[in-house]
């Protein structure tokens, strides 16, 4: 049994990355049974869940729907806001409730919430039911863990580690657009956020790895990458590598559309801007957390970053990357943020117009330095401000939108619409959500669409005609 620290996970004494190649032959010993996956969280869980489907599926299970079939219920778990971990907690008790009358039904707990003692000390004491549990550095271990048998709980969670698996098979979600992780963990420690502990110190993949990955996914007849990190910024840091030089490289193999999240402010290099702004397959889209326009409030949060320097880079991106589209996440009601800090941030919503934003109240998690900042602001104000800023974000989102009408643009078509079953949807470069009336057939392709309607959170459009490759 591993048990977390937060202490061990804030260590961040230099060591060499340790890349392991992951060859593993498992039997299919579970024929006939099925599992049940929920993903909570971020890019980074949707695709570790991708690791794990394929996991589960080596060992013969098989995917359902239906929690009352399954045999073995896994939950990947976030660990960022209380409501996420809230969440988990009330799916919990479905789960306990169904296996008091089943041999064959097992519970996995995986992820972030995993790495967080308080929660390894609840599931010990109140969760007993909970059969495995297993941190974000060790997924390989579920299909060992779950070929063992055992009588009494299992919990291997390891507080920091510097391996980086090669070799991982994903059941990816698309055969259209695929997830590369190109590092691991971060060294920020914004003072709010848990993820430098559960996901570790700040770790890359090798640049020859990550390229054979996306020429696979090429061949494969994937039209598009979005290469992942917590910081894609740092990539490269720890092996003589830059992510301006990745990004060229990833895009020179040619493949139709290249993404990349999340980006930090403070070291988005000029290098970067160039690349993106020099091919035409890189999409001309960023999001730039800002989480706060206050000098004060950032200084607490340690963003590293000033709302002047925040503003000069997004001038710049705005200026050298032809028809950029920017978005944002921001906190409101960090420990004791004033009204005069909160201003700072409407004028900075005010000054980009973003596209789009995600938008949050602080969310104080146990272990960070913010969770221990005294806090006069009452909660009424913090939802106040919340509404505030999300009127003012919507505003601009739709203004961004309607530029937009009766113009024609290149959408990735990906799949039927969730609003209208007689529709398709799909992205535009910038990133922008389409309801496209057209032909199934168009699904997996890039083509030409008309925009007819603009709301705040999605545009409407009609199929004109396929992009002519070039
Ligand atoms: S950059 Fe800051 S907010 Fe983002 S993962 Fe790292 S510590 Fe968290």
């Amino acid at each position: 049994m591993h048990l977390p620290d937060l202490n061990v996970a804030k260590d961040r004494k230099k060591s060499e990355n340790k890349y392991i190649n992951l060859e593993e032959n498992y039997s299919k010993v579970f024929q006939n049974k099925k599992y049940f996956l929920r993903t909570y969280g971020c890019q980074m869980n949707v695709h570790d869940s991708e690791a794990i489907r394929s996991y589960l599926e080596t060992l013969g299970l098989t995917n359902t729907e239906n929690l009352e079939e399954a045999n073995v219920v896994v939950l990947n778990t976030c660990a960022i806001r209380e409501n996420a971990r809230d969440k988990v907690m009330g799916f919990l008790g479905k789960c306990k409730y169904l296996k008091k009358n089943r041999d064959d039904f097992k519970i996995v707990l995986l992820g972030c919430m995993a790495e967080q003692p308080d929660v390894i000390d609840d599931i010990q004491k109140n969760h007993q039911y909970i059969d495995i549990v297993i941190g974000t550095h060790n997924l390989y271990d579920l299909p060992k863990l779950l070929l063992q048998e055992f009588n009494k709980q299992q919990i291997e969670v390891y507080s920091n580690s510097d391996e980086i698996i090669e070799g991982m098979n994903y059941t990816r979600d698309s055969k259209i657009t695929a997830w590369v992780n190109i590092m691991y963990g971060c060294d920020k420690f914004c003072t709010y956020c848990i993820v430098p502990y559960t996901r570790g110190r700040e770790r890359s993949r090798k640049l020859e790895s990550i390229i054979a990955e996306v020429k696979d996914l090429k061949k494969n007849g994937y039209k598009e990458v979005t290469l992942l990190g917590q910081n894609v910024n740092a990539y490269g840091k720890d092996i003589g590598e830059t992510f301006s030089h990745l990004l060229e490289c990833v895009a020179k193999t040619g493949i139709e559309r290249v993404r990349f999240v999340t980006s930090h402010p403070w070291n988005f290099t000029d290098e970067m801007i160039d690349v993106i702004a020099k091919y035409d397959n890189i999409m001309p889209y960023i999001h730039l957390p800002l989480q706060s326009g206050s000098d004060n409030i950032l200084k607490k949060m340690n963003r590293r970053y000033t709302k002047k320097e925040y503003l000069e880079l997004f001038n710049k991106m705005k200026e050298r990357i032809p028809g950029v589209a920017i978005t944002t996440d921001i906190i409101v009601g960090f420990p004791n943020e004033s009204d005069a800090d909160f201003e700072e941030t409407l004028d900075v919503v005010r000054t980009c117009k973003y596209d789009g934003a995600y938008t949050f109240i602080f969310s104080p998690r146990e272990g960070t330095p913010a969770a221990k900042m005294e806090d006069k602001i009452p909660m009424r104000v913090k939802e106040e401000r919340l509404h505030k800023l999300n009127e003012l974000v919507n505003y601009y989102s739709n203004q961004n939108n309607q530029k937009l009408l009766n113009k024609v643009v290149e959408v990735l078509i990906l799949g039927d619409s969730e609003k209208d079953a007689s529709k398709v949807y799909g992205y535009t470069d910038t990133m922008k959500l389409v309801n496209v009336e057209g032909p199934k057939s168009i699904i997996g392709k890039i083509v030409k669409v008309k925009i007819t309607d603009a709301k705040s959170f999605s545009l409407d459009g009609e199929y004109l005609e396929e992009k002519v490759a070039n």
